[in-house]
């Protein structure tokens, strides 16, 4: 299983990174987790092929879907141009985004895409792919998603404040994949809905990953106090998901 960081800054892009993006390739199946703003281009400079065979878009806020539209317009009017493109997301999330275009009955962006809700629980099968969702603590309903293919299993965090679905699902996974845009004590009761990098190692720990990622870390920090931070608190390895990392779950 082979990950590709598109994009990994939290709430806002700046140049030469792109927010929320994540390429997954295994079992013959690629899967882009998150369309941040700037992850069609880079999905574009990853793949010489455009193939997609699946989406998923965790939640509704705007670093993590408003590349939708853009892969939308690159599947429908791209030198690869295909339709039935599986996307999942949680109830709501593709009626606003077609609400955003104007997209009704019959509208290419519900044949480009085959949209489809998935909710805390769900289990879907992509290609070699196993997914599974959980729901995280976060203001509007978001998904952490695991996928499992040949052996090796990968957890995404989304985005998510302590506790919700996240720890149990990235139990004893090889990757953990995790949200980390806060830095120092700043992750405590003030902000609920997001984790510190000392928070995301605490969670690594307890969940016994092999491997930690930090990811969505906020723009004006520095990835290099992150990962000690969460080093400390994991005592595992740490990395921090920069644009264009590729790992070997
Ligand atoms: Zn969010
Ligand atoms: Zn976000």
């Amino acid at each position: 299983m082979r990950l590709r960081i598109l994009g990994s800054n939290g709430t806002y892009p700046t140049p030469g990174h792109p927010c929320s993006g994540y390429l997954v390739e295994a079992g013959g199946a690629r899967v882009i987790l998150d369309a941040g703003p700037g992850i069609a281009a880079a999905f574009q400079e990853a793949v010489t092929d455009q193939r997609l065979d699946a989406l998923v878009v965790t939640h509704g806020h705007p670093d993590h879907c408003s590349d939708v539209f853009h892969l939308f317009n690159l599947f429908r009017f791209g030198p690869a141009a295909r339709s039935g493109v599986p996307a999942f997301a949680p109830e709501g999330v593709a009626d606003a985004l077609g609400a955003f275009l104007g997209a009704g009955d019959g509208h290419t962006f519900h044949s480009v895409f085959d949209w489809r809700v998935a909710g805390p629980g769900d289990e879907v099968r992509v290609g070699g792919i196993d997914l599974v969702f959980a729901g995280t603590a976060h203001q509007t309903p978001t998904l952490a998603v695991s996928l499992a293919a040949e052996g090796r299993r990968l957890v995404y965090s989304a985005d998510t404040g302590p506790g919700g679905g996240l720890p149990a699902l990235a139990a004893g996974a090889d990757l953990l994949l995790c949200e980390a845009p806060l830095e120092g004590a700043s992750g405590g009761g003030a902000w609920p809905y997001h984790l510190s990098a000392a928070g995301a190692g605490a969670l690594a720990r307890e969940a016994g990953v092999g491997r930690l990622l930090l990811t969505h870390l906020a723009p004006m920090f520095d990835p290099a106090r992150s990962i000690a931070e969460a080093a400390e608190a994991f005592g595992g390895p740490v990395e921090w998901a920069a644009p264009g990392l590729e790992v070997e779950v």
